[in-house]
């Protein structure tokens, strides 16, 4: 039996190893065949014109480059029709070379989900991977080979206005969210047809743009690269992401683009990545501003030698990395590199047995029409809601209500739940987009009456509308009062120095507070925003922020209780933007306030405590859970054991509900100053009314690792402290246990 087991081990992976030679033979018989200036042209990604809306015109420039063979990939070119149109141009080409497709399909395509940040906010990796899969499959039916995404960038500074696109700001959390996006976006295999290829952007430290301005320059230690920003990238490595996408920032001096250390010697080099870098937009002719090169020639020798494969629509190496061949500056070999690089990525993706594969109009129509997928997008955007407060517990609310005043600029649009980076197809209008108004026409009966007022716009600094929601709030029984950001005010460039809640916004909250009415907030952004006066004088407030097109439905499953909320905050709220950058896992210095009226020679500010608004993991729920019975396998723990921790989580209300069980660690004493407290597992968990679970977590060598100085990934002997939390403030329960010997651990 072990015999014909072992045969068959050897067989699986011969054809395994054969599969994988013969697709390098191809690319390089292919290779053999191509001219300098068509494999220059497979590193060249251009745009497509009047992708968006509009006839399908073809750009006469491009239409002939694309026959001369001097484009690889298109980017923005949207739907089957419109992919086959391109793809027949590159059928006329010399070596019958198919384009590939990009697309940012960030949060959904026809579908879409809640922004990034909202779903991490779920803490639940089986839905954001089903996220990634949906809009994998609605993609990929319309000619998408490959989405830039997913963004991994670790972030700590909610002004950036890209915090939206990512999974916050813990590096733990967010690699377990990028490993499931990547596996979402690619599913078991590329070239399924379901599937599309993932993009790990943006490599690297993008999210740590000093003040949180879009674009700008990063300086951190190699060590804190490690610690912080780096291990996602590896988690999408990991989970296999064909490509990766460098940022427009520039590290320690050197714009990320023309970084050869972080992507020869990290990313290809140690890590051994097998895929393909693309630059980010125009990136590598930006170097000429951040004054790195002197044009754009010199741009191009320079993000080549550093491991960029592909030019993203700045066509620094269409016109310049021939010249740089013939002069002996650029090798050959270096572009052979990246060419195979991406024609590897194409025979994967089947386009070489037929062009046409991703561009099937039937399987369009079918993919995006499913009604599996409304449904998907609704549950993931009621997990991703986050109840922050239910002091009076005015939720959930009563379907046999009388009458509810529903008031608030973002009720009514649909676009607005969309959120930024929603891709607005032609010929789908947006009336699949469940609004928050018919989210909650549909939730209630027919002896419920519903209430509108819009009350003030979003930015504009008119109050002329309060008159009419003081009004329709008078004669409801109940207010909800739906506010926010509007769908461009977080995203790519829209940082903000002030993250309020813009507008009179806060105004309308205050003059409807004294209706004496029962109110609920919800609150739609991108990014936490700063709202003390609503935080304290409020009781119920709900973080909704753009749940993509079942919105709607999704809000009002939370607010009547269909769905008990279940979300964590994947970022600290600061009370200001003086705070900021405040996260969870910070160092303690040499001296630490004691308590938060101790602001005397301590690490603080002279008028304001050091503790956010709402912190990292803090979100509530209709029940309450119990944490009791931690138990520790050892209290000393050797080289290479590991320790099994158990505990009880008991739901001690009267609904059933899901808990985020938090792990965090912190190692007391070490040659690097650790921090505080560092999130290192989590259990999402169900539990009925009165029901108890037993939780167990296991504490690995790696768990207790970390960095040093000379960047080997250690742990070092001494006592740690162990904490459950239901948040990473509300600690419940808290041990110890000793590490007694240096335990090596792999990178
Ligand atoms: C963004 C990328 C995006 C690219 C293509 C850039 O401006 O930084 O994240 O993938 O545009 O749209």
């Amino acid at each position: 039996m072990k015999n014909y087991i072992s045969i068959l081990f050897l067989l699986l992976s011969f054809s395994g190893i054969s599969q994988q030679k013969s697709i390098d033979q191809k690319v390089n018989e292919l290779l053999a065949k191509m001219t300098l200036d068509e494999k220059i042209g497979q590193l060249n990604q251009y745009t497509g014109d009047n992708t968006l809306t509009g006839p399908l015109t073809i750009n006469p420039n491009k239409e002939e480059e694309i026959k001369a063979g001097k484009i690889g990939s298109m980017l923005n070119i949207l739907g089957s029709e419109y992919t086959r149109k391109y793809q027949e141009l590159a059928m006329q080409s010399r070596l019958k070379i198919p384009l590939l497709f990009g697309l940012d399909v960030i949060h959904g395509y026809k579908t879409t989900f809640p922004i990034p940040l909202a779903e991490a906010a779920s803490w639940d990796l089986a839905a954001i991977e089903l996220s990634a899969r949906v809009s994998a499959r609605e993609s990929a039916a319309s000619g998408i080979h490959w989405t830039f995404a997913p963004m991994v960038d670790i972030s700590r500074d909610p002004r950036w206005g890209r915090v939206m696109e990512g999974a916050g700001e813990d590096t733990y959390l967010g690699s377990k969210i990028a490993y499931a996006r990547v596996k979402g976006f690619q599913g078991n295999k590329l070239g399924d047809l379901t599937s599309v290829m993932a993009c790990a952007k943006h490599f690297l430290a993008y999210g740590a743009a000093i003040g949180g301005r879009d674009y700008n320059s990063v300086d951190m230690s190699e060590r804190m690269l490690w610690e912080t920003y780096l291990p996602p990238f590896k988690a999408a490595i990991d989970a296999g992401a064909a490509t990766f996408m460098n940022s427009f920032n520039d590290l320690n001096g050197v714009p990320a683009t023309g970084n050869k250390h972080i992507q020869r010697d990290i990313l290809k080099g140690k890590w051994n990545f097998s895929g393909f870098v693309v630059s980010d937009w125009g990136s590598i002719g930006e170097m000429v501003n951040h004054g790195f090169s002197k044009d754009k020639k010199e741009a191009a020798y320079s993000a080549i030698t550093a491991g960029s494969d592909m030019d993203m629509e700045s066509n620094s190496y269409l016109y310049n990395l021939s010249q740089l061949v013939k002069e002996g500056r650029v090798s050959e070999a270096l572009i052979d590199d990246a060419v195979k690089r991406i024609l590897h990525k194409k025979f994967e993706l089947g386009l070489f047995d037929d062009p046409y594969r991703y561009c099937d109009a039937k399987r369009q129509q079918k993919e995006l029409n499913n009604p599996e997928n409304t449904k998907a997008a609704r549950e993931v955007a009621a997990k991703s809601i986050v109840l922050l407060k239910n002091d009076k517990k005015v939720l959930p609310l009563s379907k046999d209500t009388k009458t509810i005043a529903f008031i608030g600029p973002m009720v009514k649009p649909k676009r607005a739940n969309h959120g930024f980076w929603a891709v607005d197809l032609k010929d789908v209008d947006s009336t699949y987009i469940v609004s928050q108004w018919e989210g909650l026409q549909n939730k209630v009966g027919k002896n419920t009456k519903l209430l509108y007022a819009k009350g003030c716009g979003i930015s504009d600094m008119s109050k002329a509308g309060f008159d009419e929601a003081i009004t329709v709030a008078n004669q409801a029984d109940v207010v909800i009062l739906s506010v926010g950001e509007a769908p461009n005010m977080s995203g790519e460039a829209k940082s903000r120095s002030s993250i309020n809640l813009p507008g009179v916004q806060e105004d309308l909250i205050k003059e409807l507070q004294k209706t004496g009415k029962p109110i609920v907030i919800l609150i739609n952004s991108g990014r936490p925003l700063v709202f003390n006066w609503t935080a304290d004088n409020m009781p119920t407030i709900v973080y909704t922020w753009w749940l993509g097109s079942e919105a709607g439905n999704a809000i009002a499953d939370v607010l009547f209780g269909d769905y008990n909320p279940s979300g964590k905050l994947p970022m600290t709220f600061p009370r200001t933007e003086g705070q900021i950058p405040l996260y969870y896992n910070h160092t303690s210095t040499g001296r630490p306030a004691k308590n938060e009226d101790d602001k005397i020679y301590v690490s603080a500010y002279i008028d304001l405590q050091n503790s956010p608004k709402f912190p990292f993991g803090y979100g509530l729920s209709y029940t309450t859970f119990g944490y009791s019975d931690l138990k520790l396998s050892k209290q000393v723990i050797r080289k290479n054991e590991t320790l099994q921790l158990s505990l009880t989580v008991t739901n001690t209300g009267k609904v059933a509900g899901e808990e985020v069980v938090q792990l965090y660690i912190k190692d007391r004493f070490a040659s690097i100053v650790r921090p505080v407290k560092e999130l290192k597992d989590f259990q999402k968990i169900k539990l009925e009314a009165g029901e108890s679970k037993t939780v167990t977590f296991t504490i690995d060598n790696d768990k207790l690792s970390f960095y040093h100085e000379n960047l080997d990934f250690a742990s070092e002997a001494g006592e740690f402290d162990v904490m459950i939390g239901s948040s990473s403030e509300d600690i419940r329960l808290k041990s110890e246990f000793e590490l007694t010997e240096k335990t090596p651990a792999a990178n």
